[in-house]
């Protein structure tokens, strides 16, 4: 980075790579704060697009598009861990950019990312790296023939795994049935719940946590979050404190979502971390008096966090594919807060929005 970054004054310009439903919303929070937001998106008419104040419509590795983006924004962030690496590392050169780089090198890659939490004194499940078939086998054999066996890079929603439950799930053809790719086998966690703990750092330091959402999955994409979660408090301090120490280690700037599984002795084992706003996070739109964008936003623009405080008990339900009809009965359920992400096609597994549902607090 050339100059330190100064606080962000009403009217700069953001630039946010991405332009899906995250980037779209960062953006309306950005707005909202006065803030211009430049997107960079190779899709034409993506979510964020709608929303934002410009849009360059180039790969993300694009040099020439990387150059105007940094010569028209003050500050550079993501929307999600899979910017090229080499784009965050040029960008850094000339704008500031938040999250550190480092953040996506960690969270890019499966092996190094549970590396990294084992430096940081973290618990995750067992895991080991898989190179070959006959590495396979003879992990998925220490490991008592049950196992999630997933790629290192590039895998989202349950995508890019595949799951070894006992001797009946024969590993042969695994490897290359995966792609021929670096690979990280996992044991199979037998949890009782799944938490995720969306978290902000300040340039300075400064770290607040909202409640932990308990996550269902289905088909390995998010389905519903529940706040507050049933974990105990002395869970909740271990996950608040996990966050503070991941983020403190990548002198992290922004906000950041780890996912958990809790185990029946409520004691926590790490899954993964995402360097950018979460979808285990929608619900704080609706909830809280600052929503995880708007933190997002003051964080990585120099400004102070906002309360993390909720009014509510809620549940943010995602709508998934042609899920997405429903929302205009939701429109008409009290308590029912619904935001679509203005995608047309709504293909099965595609997130076209999210409705939280509130309650008094109980
Ligand atoms: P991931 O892509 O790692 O977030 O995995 C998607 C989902 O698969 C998780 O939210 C869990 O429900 C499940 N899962 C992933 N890893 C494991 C594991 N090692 N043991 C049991 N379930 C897992």
């Amino acid at each position: 980075m050339t100059e330190p970054a100064g606080v962000l004054k009403p009217g700069e310009a953001i630039g946010i790579i991405g332009g899906g439903q995250l980037g779209r919303m960062l953006a309306m929070a950005a707005a909202r704060l006065g803030f211009r937001t430049i997107i960079l998106e190779p899709q034409e008419e993506c979510p964020a697009e709608q929303v934002a104040s410009s849009h360059i419509t180039a790969d993300y590795d694009d040099a020439e598009a990387l150059e105007t983006l940094a010569a028209l924004c003050h500050i550079v962030t993501y929307e999600f861990e899979n910017v090229p690496l080499q784009a965050a590392q040029a960008l850094v050169q000339k704008k500031p950019v938040f999250p550190p780089p480092k953040a996506l090198e960690v969270a890019q890659d499966r092996l190094v990312e549970k590396n990294f939490l084992v430096e940081c004194g973290i618990e995750t499940a067992r895991f080991a790296a898989v190179d070959s078939q006959q590495q396979l086998e003879q992990a998925l054999e220490e490991f008592g023939g049950r196992g999630v066996l997933k790629t290192r890079r590039l895998g989202y929603d349950g995508k890019g795994q595949k799951r070894f439950t006992g001797p009946q799930d024969s590993p042969a053809g695994a490897f290359a049935q995966l792609g021929h790719v670096p690979l990280i086998l996992e044991s199979l966690v037998a949890f009782t719940a799944e938490i995720s703990i969306i978290a902000a750092r300040t340039r300075d330091g400064k770290v607040l946590c909202y409640d932990p959402a308990e996550n269902e999955h289905r088909d390995g994409i998010l389905s519903r979050c529940t706040v507050p979660s049933q974990a105990s408090q002395s869970t909740i301090e271990a996950a608040r404190d996990a966050a503070g120490r991941i983020m403190a280690q990548l002198d992290y700037v922004g906000v950041i979502g780890v996912e958990f599984f809790v185990m029946q002795d409520g004691t926590l084992l790490a899954n993964e971390l995402a360097p950018r706003v979460h979808n285990s996070g929608h619900w704080t739109e609706a909830a809280c008096i600052t929503s995880q964008f708007e933190q997002h936003i003051r964080a990585i623009a120099g400004l102070p966090l906002g309360s993390v405080e909720r009014h509510f008990d809620c549940v943010m339900d995602n709508l998934i594919g042609d899920g997405v009809t429903s929302a205009d009965a939701l429109l008409g359920e009290p308590g029912a807060v619904v935001h679509l992400y203005g995608k047309k096609d709504a293909r099965p597994g595609r997130k076209m929005g999210h409705v939280t549902r509130l309650q008094p607090r109980s």
